[in-house]
């Protein structure tokens, strides 16, 4: 794909995906139109050499895969990994909150977010909802509200004069989102407002109740191309749909000759220990219906390579005393390998080396991170899958200032440099250091 197109596309995805679930609704929507068949995991798997497919977990977690060469051969698989969810503010279970007849609702924060970035902006609300249909089923669905509806206004400067010197935010009293205004005491609760919204949206009647829901606020501002060249993006959700969009792109296009896995994770924002995230069952519960047999899953995986993809931090021409000053990470200048000494980061001496090969070959440059001894490194699903299916491990990803703010900016050029090199890396007939083996 040429880079105008995979920039455009990449903007169109992530409008369409303020949540996990919608990002894998989108993911799902490209592997089909692709010819990749949807397997579940409530059945036996027939898999044959020569198709593709992708398996939806709990509609937060994806896991694509193409078989081009014989499992029997014991052959490697070539692994790229990334995480569907974002930090943000997700609906509390009961969120409805009455104050001067201002209706509010309550609201968790979810993950490592930056909370005043979240004030003054224009939000909306999307995610999964479950219903008892009036037939007694339990049915799930997405929705979206997709306009703005919410606002969380800041306090303004007049009332607390040290705001620009000393302002926190406390997250229980000062992050209620404004959602309307009540003229009588009729105005419907939350689960009835979500109720009408998913009848329109899939057009149906026949919801008795709303009875649970993953909601989560989102900003409306669509992704832009920003400077005075359009040197940078700055969109929502960059950490770390940036990779999972990556990721889908590179299986569709690839044509490998050997066997290859996406594995799109939920929950890592969160620590990664669910049904859906890193720390789960997911990767290698789905590798073992791939590969059976122990002995040769065992063989299969010793010669596999994973690439986790996840946003890095780029040095902040602003805070430059924050990046260590060796390496100090510039936005367009290629994909970042990221290293830890305490193993925050999955990639070692090999799977650096072999990763800058891989760049090298197509001439893309490559950036080394780590974070200052005197500040806390962040980490990633690299490790995570690393120790669990004991395979090679490099931990890459775009530049990017300001994670984990609602708007993110990366170089307009990295989100194609890394897909071109993980692209390669799919499609190299055989892996640097897989020559002596
Ligand atoms: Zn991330």
């Amino acid at each position: 794909m040429k880079e105008h197109r995979f920039t455009k596309e990449f903007f169109d995805f992530l409008s369409s995906s303020p949540t996990p679930f919608h990002a894998v609704s989108c993911m799902t929507d490209r592997f089909k139109k692709h010819g990749f068949q949807r397997l579940s995991e409530q059945e036996t798997w027939k898999l044959k050499k020569g198709n593709r497919y992708f398996v939806v977990r709990d509609d937060g977690a994806i896991m694509a895969f193409c078989l081009n060469s014989d499992l029997e051969m014991n052959e490697g698989f070539r692994i790229l990994g990334a995480h569907t969810d974002s930090p943000c503010l997700k609906i509390k279970p009961l969120p409805d909150i009455n104050t001067l007849k201002y209706r509010q609702l309550g609201v968790e924060i979810y993950g490592g977010a930056l909370l005043n970035p979240w004030f003054d902006r224009d939000l909306s609300i999307a995610g999964r909802v479950c219903c008892r249909m009036e037939d007694g089923a339990l049915k799930i669905y997405l929705a979206n509200f997709q306009r703005p509806i919410l606002s969380i206004p800041s306090l303004a400067i007049h009332f607390d004069r040290e705001a620009n010197k000393n302002r926190s935010v406390n997250a229980q009293q000062h992050l209620t989102p404004l959602f309307s205004q009540t003229i009588n005491d009729l105005f419907p609760d939350f689960k009835t407002i979500l109720k009408e919204q998913i009848e329109d949206e899939h057009r149906i009647t026949d919801i008795a109740e709303v009875l649970g829901f993953d909601m989560f606020c989102y900003d409306t501002q669509p992704p832009e191309l920003l400077g005075l060249k359009n040197e940078f993006i700055s969109a929502s959700r960059l950490d770390n749909l940036l990779s999972c969009f990556i990721g889908v792109v590179a299986m569709v296009e690839a044509k490998p000759s050997g066997n290859c896995i996406l594995i799109c994770n939920n929950h890592e924002e969160i620590g990664s220990t669910s049904a859906t995230g890193a720390l789960g069952s997911l990767p290698s519960a789905f590798i073992e219906r791939i590969v059976p047999d122990v002995l040769a899953r065992r063989i299969c995986l010793s010669r596999s390579f994973f690439i986790s993809m996840d946003n890095a931090h780029a040095i902040h021409p602003n805070y430059m005393d924050k990046s260590d000053s060796n390496h100090q990470i510039l936005l367009n200048r290629g994909p970042v390998i990221k290293i830890n000494a305490n193993q925050r980061y999955a990639s070692d001496s090999f799977s650096n080396a072999l990763f800058q090969i891989l760049a090298k070959e197509i001439d893309i440059e490559t950036q080394e991170f780590v974070m200052r001894n005197d500040m806390a490194c962040g980490s990633t699903i690299g490790p995570l899958i690393a120790s669990q299916l004991g395979i090679r491990t490099v931990d890459v990803g775009a530049p990017t200032l300001a994670m984990h703010s609602i708007r993110e900016l990366t170089g307009s050029r990295d989100p194609y440099l890394l897909y071109q090199t993980v692209k390669h890396f799919l499609c190299r007939d055989h892996l640097p250091g897989d020559e002596g083996q």
